[in-house]
């Protein structure tokens, strides 16, 4: 496949130490390219729709910021969000987002009991961000990663 300049130039940003110090690929061993690919035929097969789930994002971000850094309870969810500390540049180079951290987990899971990218998901502005505009979920061992499974079951029943 042929990348964009664009593309390129964003995908070598991804890397650890270029932006963030974990970068947004964790331990994919799959190109962003692929990544991308592959979640918006995840999304598809799942019914999901990527403007819908981060608008869903945003107002869970935005219910989790009223608990001012204790968990909010959002129906089946328990909603946290810590504090923003700076701003992040996106890869692509369109923006700066809030280096914030918001977790979202099922209420009935106590937090010890959770996994990270498997019960819970962990997002940031940026995140939601790059899920909006350029249909990237980050790869497979970032800590904050979208799995598109684990968002169509924790926020499945807010989407439709
Ligand atoms: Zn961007």
């Amino acid at each position: 496949m042929k990348l964009k300049p664009a593309d390129r130039n964003a995908f070598e940003k991804m890397v650890p130490g270029a932006i963030t110090g974990p970068g947004f690929l964790g331990d994919d061993a799959r190109p962003p390219e692929e990544i991308i690919a592959e979640d918006e035929q995840e999304f598809a097969r799942l019914g999901l729709d990527f403007e819908t789930v981060a608008d869903a994002l945003e107002a869970l971000r935005a219910a989790g910021e009223r608990g001012l850094g204790e968990p909010v309870t959002e129906g089946r969810l328990l909603v946290q969000t810590g504090d923003a500390r700076g701003m992040l540049p996106c890869p692509w180079g369109d923006g700066l987002h809030h280096k914030n951290a918001v977790s979202v987990r099922p209420v009935e899971l106590a937090e010890a009991a959770c996994v990270e990218g498997e019960d819970m998901l962990v997002f940031s502005d940026l995140s939601i961000h790059l899920l909006r505009a350029h249909h990237f979920c980050q790869g497979r061992g970032s800590p904050f990663r979208l799995e598109p499974e684990l968002i169509e079951r924790l926020l499945g029943g807010r989407l439709r």
